[in-house]
């Protein structure tokens, strides 16, 4: 099984992959293509969060539990809260993260268990789309990929480790099969996640189209403020 560190270290390659060539192709600015090799980076972690406590989970569990309301921050503020009020939603989601989902970790986790799958992952993009309430929708689609792409990563990791070769060609092991899945053994814990990704996929679906609406009607006030410029000599001159 790979470790902590050969996890890290796939997931971060691939990242820089992919912010890179987004960066190259030039329609994602700099700074979206770093946080979504920072994103895919750290997603490589997320399916051994199963594993129980060690450093996979105290870091990702910790590290979310930080970035999470930092990248909530634009939606409180559409919200329009007082500065207060954002300082207490940000602690209790901090607070909530960081000892509540540590606690459903470690009650209900089980390792290799629907952590590693493909709608684990998909969880995760939602969860990510959600989060980054970014105004252009390209970008949200961008960061919530970079999360999927870091989880499957990680899952696909898990599979290559788990061909070993011996002296007459490949070995398969035990855990073949058990990281790349769409249905696990538990069926409560499979009902829980197709559950979960039918309830934050049509979240993130209704969401995605408030945002494509919002940028249309944005590029069309671009729009009218450049085809009838405020010219300075038709404005009222005011004389007392
Ligand atoms: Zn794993």
């Amino acid at each position: 099984m790979p470790g902590f560190r050969e996890h890290i270290t796939g997931s971060t390659i691939v990242g820089i992959g992919y912010g890179a060539a987004a960066w190259y192709v030039g329609e994602v600015p700099p700074l979206t293509c770093l946080l979504g090799t920072g994103l895919c980076s750290v997603a490589g972690m997320l399916p051994d969060l199963d594993s129980g406590p060690g450093i996979p989970m105290r870091e990702s569990v910790a590290f979310a539990a930080a970035v999470t309301p930092v990248m909530l921050l634009p939606r409180l503020e559409q919200f329009g809260l007082p500065t207060e009020a954002v300082i207490l939603v940000c602690g209790a989601i901090y607070l909530a993260i960081r000892f509540g989902v540590t606690y459903l970790l470690k009650e209900f986790a089980v390792h290799r268990g629907m952590f590693h799958s493909i709608p684990a992952a998909a969880i995760a993009g939602f969860t990510a789309f959600l989060v980054f309430a970014a105004q252009e929708p390209m970008h949200r689609y961008f960061v919530a990929s970079a999360v999927v792409l870091g989880f499957l990563t990680h899952l696909i990791l898990d599979e290559i480790w788990s061909v070993k070769m011996g002296m007459f060609g490949p070995k398969i092991k035990k855990s073949f099969g058990t990281a790349v899945k769409f249905l696990g053994n538990e069926a409560w814990a499979n009902i829980v996640t197709y559950l979960l990704v039918i309830i934050l996929g049509a979240l993130a679906a209704n969401d995605a189209a408030v945002t494509e609406q919002l940028s249309v009607v944005r590029q069309q006030v671009e729009q009218a403020s450049r085809q009838y410029p405020a010219t300075p000599g038709l404005q009222p001159v005011y004389r007392r």
